[in-house]
C-alpha cells in the first residue's frame, strides 16, 4: 500500500514536471526598436548591417544561456553588444536631446527574485545597462537618475566612463535637426521613424526569465524627460511566468503600465501570452493614442513581438533552436 502510493506520487511527481526541466530549453528574444521603418529607406548594406549586429547581440546572449548561465547574464551580454552597435538607439548611437546632448535610460530585472535595476538620464555611462545592473546587485535602491546615478557610478570602478560626445553619430544628429525643422515648421513634434531603444528578454535553463531595455530616449526630448525604459513595469517587466522589453512612445507605455500589463494578464486572467502582448501594444496603448512595440517571452519559452508601427527591428531563438531576425511587418 504504502509502497504503491510512493510509486504513484512519483510518477505524478515525474509528469507535473515541465518539460524544460528535462531538456533544460532556453529562449532568448532580442529588439532594436520599432518605428517607422521603410524599405526604401533603408538600403540593402544598411539592412544588412542592422541584422548582423542583431545576430551578434543574439549570439552573445545565447552562448550564456548554451552554457546554463543565467537569463539576467543572457539579456545583460545581448543589450551590450546592441548598445555598442552606432545603429540603435542606446549607447553609441543613441538620439540627441534638445540641449544637443544625450541622456540615457535603462533597467534590468530578474523575475523569479523580482530584484530590478534603473537609470536615467546618464551623459557619461559607456554601458548604461550595466550600471543598472549595478544599481540593483550592489546598492540598496532600484532607480538612479541623473547627476546621482553619475556619483554613484564614479564609486565603481568597473563602470567604463566616456565622454559625452562618444555617443555621437551623423546619422542621429540629421536626425535632430530635422525634428528642429518640423517643430519650426509647426509639425507633428514626434517622429517615431527615429525609435529604436534596445531590449532583451531570455529564460535559462533553470526556468528562470530576465528582462533588460536600454535607450537613449526620443530625439528632440527636453528639460530631464524619462521615458518608459527605465520604469520597472512600463518599458521592462520580468516576474516568474513572464518577461517583456518595450519599445515606442514611451509617455504612452507608462500610461499604459505596458510590460507589467502583459504579465498581469497572464497571471490574473490566465491571457496566453499572444493574447495578453497583443492586447495591449495593438489596444491599450493605440487606444491611448501612442504607438510602439514589445517583445515578450514566458516560462514555457513562447515568444510574442507585437507592434503598430510599419517594423520592428527582432531576433530570436527559439526553444526547438530555430532562429531568425526580422525588421519589417512581412518578414517571416
Ligand atoms: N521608448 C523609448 C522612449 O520613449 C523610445 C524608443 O523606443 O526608441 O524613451
Amino acid at each position: 500500500m504504502i509502497r504503491t502510493s510512493l510509486l504513484l506520487a512519483l510518477g505524478l511527481g515525474l509528469a507535473a514536471m515541465p518539460a524544460f526541466a528535462e531538456e533544460a530549453r532556453t529562449a532568448l528574444v532580442i529588439h532594436g526598436g520599432a518605428g517607422v521603418i521603410e524599405r526604401r529607406a533603408l538600403s540593402q548594406q544598411d539592412e544588412r548591417a542592422v541584422r548582423k549586429d542583431l545576430d551578434r547581440a543574439l549570439d552573445a546572449g545565447h552562448a550564456v544561456l548554451r552554457t546554463g548561465g543565467s537569463a539576467l547574464d543572457a539579456v545583460t551580454a545581448s543589450i551590450v553588444v546592441l548598445e555598442e552597435s552606432p545603429w540603435f538607439n542606446a549607447g553609441k548611437g543613441a538620439v540627441f536631446n534638445a540641449a544637443g546632448g544625450h541622456e540615457l535610460d535603462a533597467s534590468i530585472m530578474e523575475g523569479q527574485t523580482r530584484r530590478a535595476g534603473a537609470v536615467a538620464g546618464l551623459s557619461t555611462v559607456r554601458s548604461p545597462i550595466t550600471l543598472a545592473r549595478t544599481v540593483m546587485e550592489h546598492s540598496p535602491h532600484v532607480m538612479m537618475a541623473g547627476a546621482g546615478a553619475e556619483a554613484f557610478a564614479d564609486t565603481r570602478p568597473e563602470i567604463a566612463r566616456v565622454r559625452p560626445d562618444w555617443f555621437d553619430t551623423d546619422r542621429r544628429r540629421e536626425q535632430l535637426e530635422e525634428a528642429r525643422r518640423m517643430e519650426n515648421a509647426g509639425q507633428a513634434a514626434i517622429p517615431s521613424s527615429y525609435f529604436g531603444t534596445v531590449g532583451a528578454v531570455a529564460l535559462d535553463r533553470q526556468g528562470h526569465i530576465a528582462a533588460a531595455t536600454s535607450t537613449g530616449g526620443m530625439t528632440n526630448k527636453r528639460f530631464g524627460r524619462v521615458g518608459d525604459a527605465p520604469i520597472i513595469g512600463a518599458g521592462n517587466w520580468a516576474d516568474d511566468r513572464c518577461g517583456v522589453s518595450g519599445t515606442g512612445w514611451g509617455e504612452f507605455y507608462i500610461r499604459a503600465a505596458v510590460a507589467h500589463d502583459i504579465c498581469a494578464r497572464m497571471a490574473y486572467r490566465g491571457d496566453s501570452l499572444a493574447v495578453a502582448a497583443e492586447a495591449v501594444v495593438n489596444g491599450e496603448v493605440v487606444k491611448l493614442g501612442g504607438n510602439g512595440g514589445a517583445i515578450a517571452l514566458d516560462r514555457e519559452g513562447n515568444i510574442a513581438m507585437p507592434f503598430n508601427t510599419s517594423g520592428m527591428y527582432r531576433a530570436w531563438i527559439k526553444p526547438d533552436g530555430s532562429r531568425g531576425t526580422a525588421v519589417f511587418r512581412d518578414d517571416k
